[in-house]
């Protein structure tokens, strides 16, 4: 089988979650299977492995799964943006809207040295709102953002559009 269909076929879209009339894209199907879970993170290996890069960004929460065993793939260090509050050192704060109000991502202020080259990576893009928060965070601590990454695009929520838009790389495997 197509390794593409091998990952995409595994995750379960549960209808109603978190609220009516939402489908949620649920991941943790592709990594409770050992078999998907690396063909997953290989396929992410073979991606980034020849382009060079110094650190792997991940997004609170599942973008610290894939994100963290691909530094450790890569030999690269790994850093966390997370939600608002959570991080406990010197922090620069990043705010996006929601449908319903707004959100924060943080991240250190020491996470990136200037001119790094970073590579970002999430579960999924809806709106885009968090890839946006998160690229533009990487940027103001002076990272080379050379990729953001998702394992699911759900391009009629317009997300991947506004990334590719901005001229960033933008690279997703189910859609
Ligand atoms: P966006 O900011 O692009 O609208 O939403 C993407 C963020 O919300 C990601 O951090 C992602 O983890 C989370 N998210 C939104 N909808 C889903 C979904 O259906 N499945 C998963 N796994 N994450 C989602």
């Amino acid at each position: 089988t197509d390794p593409v269909d091998y990952i995409c076929s595994a995750i379960r879209s549960v209808p109603d979650w978190p609220k009516p009339g939402i489908t949620f894209r649920d991941i943790t199907p592709v990594l409770q299977d050992p078999r998907s879970f690396r063909v997953l993170v290989d396929m992410f290996v073979y991606r980034y492995m020849r382009q060079r890069l110094d650190l792997v960004a991940g997004v609170d929460a599942r973008g610290f799964i894939l994100g963290s065993v691909l530094a450790y793939e890569l030999n690269l260090g790994f850093v966390p943006v997370r939600k608002k509050g959570k991080l406990p050192f010197e922090t620069v704060a990043e705010e996006y809207t929601l449908e319903y109000g707004n959100a924060t991502v943080e991240m250190h202020t020491d996470a990136v040295r200037p001119g790094q080259r970073v590579v970002l990576i999430d579960d999924l893009i809806a709106t885009g709102g968090t890839m946006m928060a998160a690229i533009k965070l990487l940027q103001r601590l002076g990272a080379n953002v050379v990729e953001a990454a998702a394992i699911i695009d759900l391009p009629e929520l317009g997300g991947s559009k506004v990334v590719r838009e901005t001229g960033l790389p933008l690279y997703t495997v189910c859609s």
